[in-house]
């Protein structure tokens, strides 16, 4: 559920109080891409992060951050990447949180920011950005020891970009181990995808309806949505 209540927040970074929009955690379970991660409700999803009008911090809650965050905040390169000429606000905010997070070495987060401003070159249908910004955000996890779940996600972003023989690697080298439910369906579902070299988006449901499990229910299926989001929102 949205919430469109505004409220005054005081940025951790800078000190000023700004008008924001408020937004409950439920209102990202929505339909989830196989990357588990950028599959989120367009009308949602520029009111996933807070900006501040006067230092350009950018945070899920702007009152909140560490000190490695209001040092990163104050410098050139920040005020930079806030000039950069932009596709979208909502893109913006999530390139300029995902520097956030790189500065403070959390790269699987900035993983996450990245993707999520991918999919905002999807809706606004710049594909040649979007695989762009897919690349730079597998680069992210490049040679660092990653979880089945995020090792899930980083094959549907390499089927994207697309890396075919990356791709196809990480399916062999995933399908090679006794992964449970949903991650081995879709592994299954990936690697058919690889091969018929086929670089759409498919959802989470579209794999356990058509793929693995026909006779599943909607509810089934996105039950299991929301267990997946919530393992990922355990995380963060
Ligand atoms: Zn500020």
């Amino acid at each position: 559920m949205t919430n469109d209540r505004k409220e005054d927040v005081r940025c951790f970074c800078c000190g000023e109080t700004s008008e924001q929009l408020g937004l409950s955690r439920s209102s990202q379970l929505g339909v989830r891409d196989l990357d588990l991660r950028s599959g989120m409700m367009p009308s949602t999803m520029g009111r996933w992060l807070q900006e501040c009008p006067n230092c350009g911090y950018v945070a899920a809650d702007l009152a909140k951050g560490d000190e490695c965050d209001r040092l990163f905040v104050q410098t050139e390169k920040y005020a930079a990447l806030c000039e950069l000429p932009q596709f979208s606000r909502r893109s913006s905010r999530f390139l300029l949180r995902a520097a956030i997070e790189l500065a403070r070495e959390d790269f699987e987060r900035a993983f996450d920011s990245t993707l999520c401003a991918a999919g905002d070159a999807d809706d606004c249908n710049l594909p040649d950005i979007a695989r762009g910004l897919r690349k730079i955000a597998s680069r992210y996890l490049a040679g660092r020891p990653l979880t089945v779940d995020l090792r899930v996600s980083l094959l549907d972003v390499l089927r994207r970009v697309p890396d075919w023989a990356a791709a196809a690697a990480l399916a062999v080298e995933l399908m090679d181990e006794n992964l449970g439910h949903p991650h081995a369906a879709i592994v299954c579902f990936q690697l058919g995808r690889i091969e018929a070299r086929d670089d759409r988006c498919y959802t989470l449901s579209q794999v356990l309806r058509s793929n693995h499990d026909p006779e599943a229910s909607n509810d089934d299926a996105e039950h299991l949505e929301h267990v997946v989001l919530l393992g990922r929102l355990k995380r963060r």
